[in-house]
């Protein structure tokens, strides 16, 4: 995400570009069973049978779930770790916002938001659990005895999830209720052990292991829902409607409710794409760019391996963010004079399946892998559609602009990109930094290694990766592998990476 922001930024530079691009525009113009038996490509260690209601009166979401998870260490675990997200909302002090974007946001005051555990059950019987972590972000749940290596266990929790009138990630405003981040999902646990981390108000602060899901989702009649995964019944009770939705391989659940939704649908290669937009706004374009990105992508680093993909528009502050098989797009990108912002932020976004989506990685201690992989394949979008001088025109004018800007004007900058979120102290460096730095770095290295080469890594690094989370380290072999340069320097010089 983060796209808006820097649009605002670099409005300057934009100004040129917007002109000069609107001229040549256009110019080319399965049951728990199944997940353990059958062979995943990846690590699919959970199973999500999620059922909830939504009430709309209240903005409430009454759930349970239950989770089949496998112990796929080599250790056995004493405690198992939920993250519960939505208490992230719960203290005005702790909101995942900047200070300054409190106002914006919360544009009919402060109101709270937060996600109540009413009942855990470990196989079936009642557990000792606890809420806990940064700002009530956690659930340990306390096995009576270990969880042993290979152990397959059914955790059951009830749940009840308050959504604020705020238009951040999780919640709604005046045209759309998200659902993001919404049920206890699980936290990863590997060789470092298990992963906390709290919901940092810079950057897309998540890191978890691809699972199934078998969701049943109630909703009032005169919505429309836009979700990840495929919805395989519709059910009508009364005014309300239940859907089943199935989703496989897939890193986290998200829905957009509307009662404005128009949906309009085409297909790229196969793959469904769905524009879910505001009575229909920009329906067209929003569609277009979602069947041109899912075709260059597909191209250029492998094949989409699922059958959907909804861009939707949503009340959201911050240009857009990605979640599987769903892009939310923040609604005033539809209501822009200027095209370019919507179909930069909706290329960059869809580019998020490919890197954070299929290919994962840890986006709290090395979010630059996922983000400057995406806002280069972003430039590599308008490149392929449009030429490489317009590649070239947003490289220089926005890319490198904001860059040099921050470098320019900001006392005390901060310069690595391979860095932790703790280590960014506002969105202003992590954007210059992650996303523009990011992408320069991404520039030099398709240079360094010639374009054949450059291609061929990520297309590996995609396969090997799929489904799985990658590491700086990973990308960074499979690059060596493919180059007929020493690559070493390079990283060191633009990641200050060790290589001890
Ligand atoms: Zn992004």
């Amino acid at each position: 995400m983060n796209i808006k922001r820097k649009l605002k930024l670099s409005g300057i530079f934009l100004g040129v570009l917007f002109l000069s691009l609107l001229i040549q525009s256009f110019i080319d113009n399965n049951g728990v069973q199944g997940v353990f038996n059958k062979t995943v490509r990846g690590v699919e260690s959970a199973h999500y049978q999620i059922k909830a209601v939504f009430k709309d009166e209240e903005k409430l979401v009454d759930g349970s779930q239950r989770l089949t998870y496998k112990n796929t260490a080599d250790k056995e675990l004493n405690y198992l770790y939920l993250h519960i997200y939505p208490n992230a909302f719960m203290d005005k002090s702790k909101v995942p916002f900047e200070e300054e974007e409190l106002d914006n946001v919360y544009y009919n005051g402060f109101n709270p938001g937060w996600i109540k555990i009413n009942e855990v059950k470990l196989n079936n019987k009642r557990v000792d659990y606890k809420v806990m972590g940064d700002a009530s972000t956690v659930l340990r749940i306390s096995p009576t005895t270990a969880v042993k290596t290979g152990e397959v266990v059914e955790i059951y929790i009830g749940f009840k999830v308050q959504l604020p009138n705020v238009i951040g990630r999780m919640g709604y405003g005046d045209n759309t209720v998200n659902i993001t981040n919404w049920y206890p999902i699980m936290a990863v646990f590997n060789e470092e052990g298990w992963h906390l981390d709290p919901y940092f108000p810079i950057g897309d602060p998540f890191y978890s292991e691809v699972a199934s899901y078998e969701v049943t989702f109630e909703i009032p009649m005169d919505y429309v829902l836009a979700t990840t995964g495929n919805i395989t019944k519709k059910q009508e009770k009364k005014n309300r409607v239940i859907y089943s939705i199935n989703a496989e391989n897939v890193r986290d659940f998200a829905l957009i409710l509307s009662k404005d939704f128009q949906l309009a649908s085409a297909e790229a290669d196969g793959i469904a794409i769905n524009a879910y937009t505001l009575k229909g706004q920009r329906s067209d374009l929003a569609l277009q760019y979602g069947v041109d990105a899912m075709k260059i992508f597909n191209e250029l680093f492998g094949v989409y391996p699922y059958q959907q993909l909804s861009v939707v528009a949503s009340d959201f502050f911050l240009g857009g963010m990605e979640y599987p098989n769903l892009v939310m797009i923040s609604e005033g990108l539809y209501t822009m004079k200027e095209e370019f912002p919507l179909e930069y932020v909706i290329a960059h976004e869809i580019a998020h399946q490919w890197w954070y989506g299929i290919v994962g990685n840890n986006e709290i201690k090395e979010p630059w892998l996922d983000e400057a992989l995406t806002e280069y394949a972003t430039l590599m979008y308008f490149e392929k559609k449009y030429g490489a001088h317009i590649k070239e025109q947003i490289f220089e004018k926005m890319i490198k602009a904001q860059y040099n800007n921050y470098i320019n004007f900001e006392a005390d900058r901060g310069e690595g990109i391979l860095r932790s979120l703790r280590e960014f102290d506002s969105s202003m460096e992590y954007s210059s930094i992650v996303y523009s730095k990011g992408a320069m770095f991404v520039e030099v290295l398709r240079r360094e290694m010639g374009e054949a080469d450059f291609i061929e890594a990520l297309r590996e690094y995609y396969q090997s990766f799929m489904f799985k989370n990658a590491t700086t380290l990973d990308f960074y072999e499979i690059c060596q592998k493919h180059s007929k340069k020493d690559l070493k320097a390079v990283f060191i010089e633009w990641l200050n990476i060790s290589f001890e």
